[in-house]
């Protein structure tokens, strides 16, 4: 009785998904500060468990705000076929084309990135401590999602081809179950983005191109695999979960000839260059001269508030569930 008891709990145990994941967008942002300048690690690498720690603010806001979910996607497939010509690159020629509720309709990650960009610069420009670090962190949760294929395309979880799950599968159990163990992360060094709209674009199209391989590969896996070893209980962040078993997702990783160790490290590439962009363009300001300002009650209580609404309420629009 004990023993049904025990796997009625684990059953409803549910480990929620995020987009890339919250490993992996710590991970992505915490390796990217090892590739900046030592001018700029001066303050990065003092303040790594920040921009580690907040990586995932972004996915946390999607729970108190319904703005937040399109800026982490673009349903590339809404807009014709490969190298979607009909849909411009700059925002005011796309909102000219086709209305700005429509973009945000199936998701505005290209811009956004470039909104934060701006951001991130003007905050440097000010020696604004508190939002150079605030926006760093975020601006990273953004390029990262920009590499996730699953972000660049409407069967975002498969849920128009009976592969619902898939979406946590390719960007969080994979990683979780392999980063540390088997992949490398030593990457060089952040370089100068000159065009970053044409940069981010590149991107979005490569992940874009990869969504059909990350869909038809798990369909493929899954019709020549026992269906009783596909899942298994295992534990998950200290918690033990029903969920793709590790044999699985091993030779899902195999199929995918390392598709996700590869987006893992050019999203740690592209963050880390967005961050050096910004302060270039933003005239190379002496970080050393920062004084050690902490974050004001008010912006504390904010990161709370952040934290509240994500324990306690629903995700606004699109889940990665
Ligand atoms: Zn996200």
């Amino acid at each position: 009785m004990k023993k049904a008891g025990l796997m009625f709990l684990l059953l409803i145990i549910v480990v929620k998904s995020y987009c890339w994941g919250f490993y992996a967008h710590k991970l992505i942002n915490y390796y990217a500060v090892f590739l900046l300048p030592p001018e700029m690690m001066v303050l990065y690498k003092k303040n790594i468990t920040f921009i580690n720690d907040h990586a995932v603010d972004p996915d946390k806001r999607r729970y108190a705000l319904k703005e937040e979910a399109p800026r982490h996607y673009i349903d590339m497939d809404r807009y014709g076929t490969p190298p979607y010509r009909t849909l411009p690159r700059k925002w005011k020629d796309a909102v000219q084309c086709y209305t700005e509720d429509s973009l945000k309709a199936h998701g505005i990650v290209p811009w956004w990135i470039q909104v934060m960009l701006q951001r991130l610069t003007r905050a440097f420009k000010e020696m604004d401590q508190p939002g150079i670090l605030k926006l760093s962190a975020e601006i990273g949760h953004y390029i990262a999602d920009s590499h996730v294929p699953l972000h660049a395309c409407s069967n975002h979880n498969g849920q128009f081809t009976n592969q619902r799950g898939i979406h946590g599968f390719w960007e969080s159990r994979v990683p979780e179950l392999l980063a540390e163990k088997e992949w490398d992360f030593l990457i060089g060094r952040a370089a100068y983005i000159k065009d970053p709209l044409d940069f981010t674009w590149k991107r979005v199209l490569e992940s874009a191109s990869e969504a059909d391989s990350v869909l038809f590969l798990e369909r493929k896996l899954s019709s020549g695999f026992p269906s009783e070893r596909k899942y298994a209980f295992e534990t998950r962040s200290g918690v033990m979960a029903r969920q793709y078993s590790s044999e699985y997702s091993i030779a899902y990783n195999i199929l995918l000839n390392d598709m996700v160790e590869r987006r893992l490290r050019q999203s740690i590439y592209a963050v880390a260059s967005f961050w050096y962009t910004a302060w270039v363009n933003a005239g190379r300001p002496d970080l050393r001269k920062l004084a050690d300002k902490d974050f004001s009650e008010k912006e504390l209580k904010e990161f709370d508030k952040l934290n509240d609404k994500w324990n306690n309420e629903k995700v606004k629009g699109r889940d990665c569930d």
